[in-house]
């Protein structure tokens, strides 16, 4: 048995084969080389060829992944007709050059020259030019993708979004990838199909076609396991399955403990499809939608009606149940080209969420103008994260209300009792809670951060684990100062960091008086199931 280490995005347990997807590269061919008037042809038909699967793939990612992200499909076919492209390599074949040599000196060439440009959109075209050229390529030499024909353990470098929708996803039963990052296309791809998944494992490639466990939570894919334990893996996996059905009987329960005391019981979104699966398990409303992941799918700029389009489906999905949105917060972990960010010594400490939305204003005014348009199609709550002082708050009140102020001059709508909430992540906000409360309405800890800023401890750095006790007595004081201050300004308290999903210490933080508790869907009938239990 050999045994791989990877990094956890979506926890669970898949047992079944290997199929190891690689991106085929075609390679030069050394075939004779035609007359150039045959050369020419044998482009002009597999340039058609391309051109008829790109329009097949734009056609499936409308039916099965929405318009947005399709239309990556129609750039791709334009991009194939493109003028300078054709002559690029019709002049290369009259030169005597074979159809494949001309494609992969255009591929050289305008990936080059794409990846050199300033502007970051365009040179994002670098990979699209690679993608378009590598299927003609395929199709002039005879390339054939690989087909799984029965689901499996799904292993590859990454997938791009052609290679993706090409997969029949019933065939998905886990997704494992070299690369990527908790926000690449996989790890949202994997978040979305409900499937467990890991990335950045260093797996080997003989591994494909083996029997495998992949118990994502530990981050482990066990190669050829013992029959013990997939006797084990399977014990755990179908008492699992078990346990999710036995959960379906506190669907539509009030969540409230023995004593009568409710708890708001919210989820953790990042997209409409995370919403659904919110409802589907019946959260009581969303705690946190990170907005960011609108920022990091694109390659420009979210605009205004972009932002709207998306805030306004969340609330209206949510029928009148609280949808909390958090403004953007990016920086640190979560980097985006576009924003063009300076390199830093100590990220983290450094240029991230709150403090770009108040330096980079017209940023952060789009989004507020996206978010209070959107605000009369549900009832919105807005937060703000990563706030260390009163004057971040009081300034972030003075835009919102110019912002308002545009709105009514130009007749448009927005609800005027909009709730407003901070993030508590770092110690300085719990340790002025009673300052910040008098401005807001609620608080929502970010125990995530509040940990890594309050123990002076990387998150993100695999070699702390061992001092990163999220259960530090100096979390939970804090937590205790920011409940009571709260509750003496009358603003409601959640916690939306990975420690509010955690069943160990629920009756602890209910006990500290926590009002709610905003967890990923999968949480949430386990965690009621445990409240119910409270004294
Ligand atoms: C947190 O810091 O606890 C939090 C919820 O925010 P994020 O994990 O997105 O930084
Ligand atoms: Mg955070």
């Amino acid at each position: 048995m050999k045994v791989y280490q990877g990094k956890c995005v979506v926890g669970g347990i898949a047992i079944g084969k290997i199929a190891l997807v690689k991106e085929n590269l075609p390679q030069e061919q050394n075939q004779d080389v035609l007359t150039p008037e045959e050369e020419l042809e044998r482009f002009q038909n597999s340039k058609a060829k391309a051109i008829e699967e790109i329009n097949a793939l734009h056609q499936k990612a409308l039916k099965e992944i929405g318009e947005e992200e399709a239309m990556i499909f129609e750039v791709h076919a334009m991009m194939l007709e493109d003028l300078d492209y054709n002559e690029f390599i019709e002049e290369k074949i009259a030169q005597g050059q074979s159809a494949s040599h001309a494609l992969l000196e255009a591929r050289e060439y305008f990936s080059t020259l794409f990846a050199q440009m300033d502007d970051e959109y365009m040179k994002e075209r670098s990979a699209d030019i690679l993608d378009i050229s590598n299927r003609v390529l395929k199709i002039l030499s005879g390339v054939v993708e690989r087909e799984i024909k029965e689901p499996s353990i799904i292993l590859a470098d990454d997938l791009s979004p052609s290679q993706t929708l090409q997969l029949d996803r019933s065939c998905f039963l886990a997704l494992v990838t070299r690369y990527g990052s908790n926000n690449s296309h996989t790890a949202i791809l994997a978040r979305t199909m409900g499937i467990p998944a890991c990335i950045q494992m260093h797996y080997d490639e003989s591994v494909d076609g083996e029997v495998a466990i992949l118990d994502s939570e530990s981050g482990k894919l066990y190669v050829n396991p013992s029959e013990q334990l997939l006797k084990e893996f399977t014990e755990i996996q179908e008492r699992k399955a078990k346990e999710q059905e036995e959960l379906q009987a506190y669907i539509g329960k009030p969540t409230l403990t023995q004593s009568g005391k409710k708890i708001m019981l919210y989820a953790n979104i990042g997209n409409l499809e995370d919403a659904k699966s919110a409802l589907q398990n019946d959260a009581e409303g969303i705690g946190l939608f990170r907005s960011e992941f609108l920022y990091l799918q694109k390659n420009t700029y979210p605009s205004e009606d972009e932002q709207f389009e998306a805030y306004k489906e969340v609330l209206e999905l949510m029928g009148g149940k609280k949808v909390v949105i958090r403004t953007l917060d990016i920086g640190a972990d979560k980097k985006i080209d576009y924003f063009d960010l300076d390199f830093e010594e100590n990220p983290a400490l450094g240029y991230r969420a709150i403090r770009i939305c108040l330096d980079r204003k017209e940023i952060f005014k789009t989004q507020l103008r996206a978010l209070c348009k959107a605000s009369v199609y549900g009832k919105l709550a807005v937060m703000f994260p990563m706030i260390t002082s009163l004057w971040e708050v009081q300034e972030i009140k003075k835009i919102l209300q110019e912002v308002q102020n545009e709105l009514k001059e130009q007749g448009l709508e927005y609800d005027e009792n909009l709730e407003l909430g901070v993030m508590i992540e770092t110690p300085a906000s719990a340790l002025i809670a009673q300052d910040l409360a008098k401005e807001v309405d609620f608080f929502s800890i970010g125990t995530n951060d509040l940990t890594q800023y309050t123990l002076a401890l990387d998150r993100q750095n695999p070699k702390l684990e061992r001092f990163a006790n999220p259960y530090h007595p100096a979390i939970f004081k804090l937590i205790k100062m920011v409940v009571d201050a709260g509750h003496q300004n009358n603003c409601w308290i959640g916690v939306c960091g990975e420690l509010a999903g955690d069943l160990k210490v629920c009756e602890e933080l209910i006990g500290l008086g926590v009002d709610e508790l905003s967890v990923s869907p999968a949480m949430i009938l386990s965690l009621r199931k445990r409240i119910l239990l409270i004294k």
